[in-house]
């Protein structure tokens, strides 16, 4: 049985159809289970659950937007709602999704032609398969649109790469990675799947990490790492098959950003109500209620932008400057919202056990992937005043 969550103030998520709602309800159901009460010890020691991609997978939470692996015929608003409960649970369980399904399946969903759709897409959303996505190297962040390193050259039946990539998520224990690298013949970015047992691919963990401690991030070196020609990805030729891949991904981290602050919000509030000060509960104070109301807002103003982008995918009209708004926005929401959540929590707003903290820290993470908050800024920037502020 769904139900919307207290924080879905508005009840958007009852304006999906049965069988979403019901996916949901199982969904939520199984992550509440089996997934919050491990993530705080994970959180801790900055491990991944080797449970986790069977269970998703289980649940069918990767795939659900491409036809060789949706269960049915579902609406990208649907799928929003998907990242936004997992993220409400743990958003380093939604940025392994994030990876998986969106930027490694959605690059092959695509770029790739319908026989490469057919050789890993199914594979992946059964779980058997785990996907990286390779587009940020250490010298090129945000300019990655005309400051990748890594090349692609052709020699007769294969394609050798070099260089190295930074921040790859799942790549330290996953199968394939997409990697965009220049084609030395004609200087274009071009995408291909590369197997991550491939000699001369290496992938490291990124250590010491303070935000998505359980998400795990690669450095990858690539040295004369031969694949054969057709892991080119047949319609990843430019890096704007690239940045088609990331307008559909920032809409969905954008619910995945409305999703950490529910969490962060849920556990605020349960906070206040038990935490006693001056002989009452501290919700009982005014500006206690306006820290969680401020939340609240933030969360709901973030939902009702997140549909409307994703209605917007479904009728094929959605554009690169509202998926980047979307992101922005929601993630700058975010970041106030657990920071209002964290305050109402005192010192234990800083503790794992007291359930805000783990998303305060999160939070951080979120505001940067996928194009920081800037460079989306930069991207409306352009499309509402003709003027390209990048260079
Ligand atoms: P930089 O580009 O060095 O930017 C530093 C600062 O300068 C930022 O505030 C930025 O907004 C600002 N800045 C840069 N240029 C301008 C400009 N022209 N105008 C104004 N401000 C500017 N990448 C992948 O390919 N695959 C992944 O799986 C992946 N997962 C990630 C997971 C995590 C946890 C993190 C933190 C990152 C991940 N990334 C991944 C990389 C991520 O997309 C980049 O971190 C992001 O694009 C920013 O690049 P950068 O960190 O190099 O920052």
């Amino acid at each position: 049985q769904f139900t919307p969550l207290a924080a879905d103030f508005t009840a958007l998520a009852a304006e999906l159809a049965p069988v979403e709602q019901e996916f949901l309800a199982s969904l939520r159901a199984r992550l509440e289970r089996d997934i919050a009460p491990i993530v705080d010890e994970h959180w801790e020691a900055a491990s991944f659950p080797s449970e986790l991609p069977g269970i998703l997978a289980e649940q069918r939470a990767c795939g659900l937007g491409f036809a060789e692996s949706r269960p049915f015929e579902n609406s990208a608003v649907f799928r929003g709602w998907v990242a936004f409960e997992l993220a409400r649970v743990d958003a380093s369980v939604a940025t392994y999704v994030g990876v998986q399904n969106g930027l490694a399946m959605g690059s092959i969903a695509l770029c790739g032609s319908a026989k490469q759709r057919q050789r890993w897409l199914p594979a992946m959303a059964a779980g058997d398969l785990i996907g990286s996505f390779g587009l940020t190297e250490p010298e090129s962040g945000s300019d990655s649109a005309r400051g990748l390193r890594t090349t692609a050259r052709r020699e007769g039946d294969e394609w050798v790469l070099n260089g190295s990539k930074r921040w790859i998520g799942n790549a330290t224990f996953g199968d394939l990675t997409i990697i965009w690298a220049v084609d030395e013949a004609d200087g274009q970015v071009k995408g291909f799947v590369v197997p991550n047992s491939t000699p001369g691919f290496v992938a490291e963990k990124i250590e010491r990490k303070m935000s998505l401690r359980i998400v795990q991030n690669a450095q990858i070196t690539l040295t004369d790492v031969r694949i054969p020609a057709d892991h080119h990805l047949e319609h990843a030729t430019s890096f704007k098959d690239a940045a088609r891949v990331l307008r559909e991904t920032r809409a969905e981290v954008a619910w995945l950003a409305a999703g950490l602050a529910a969490g962060a919000y849920e556990a605020a509030l349960k906070y206040a109500v038990e935490r006693e000060q001056f002989g009452a509960p501290i919700a009982r104070r005014q500006l206690v209620q306006e820290h969680l109301v401020i939340a609240l807002g933030n969360v709901n103003a973030a939902i009702t932008l997140c549909a409307r982008v994703s209605q917007l995918l479904d009728a094929g009209e959605q554009t690169d400057e509202q998926a980047a708004l979307a992101k922005a926005t929601a993630t700058r929401l975010m970041r106030e919202a657990v920071a209002h959540c964290r305050e109402a929590c005192g010192g234990n707003g800083i503790v794992l056990d007291y359930g805000v903290g783990r998303f305060f820290a999160d939070a951080e993470a979120i505001y940067s992937y996928e194009g920081t908050m800037e460079m989306n800024t930069l991207i409306v920037g352009r499309k509402v005043t003709g003027q390209a502020a990048f260079v």
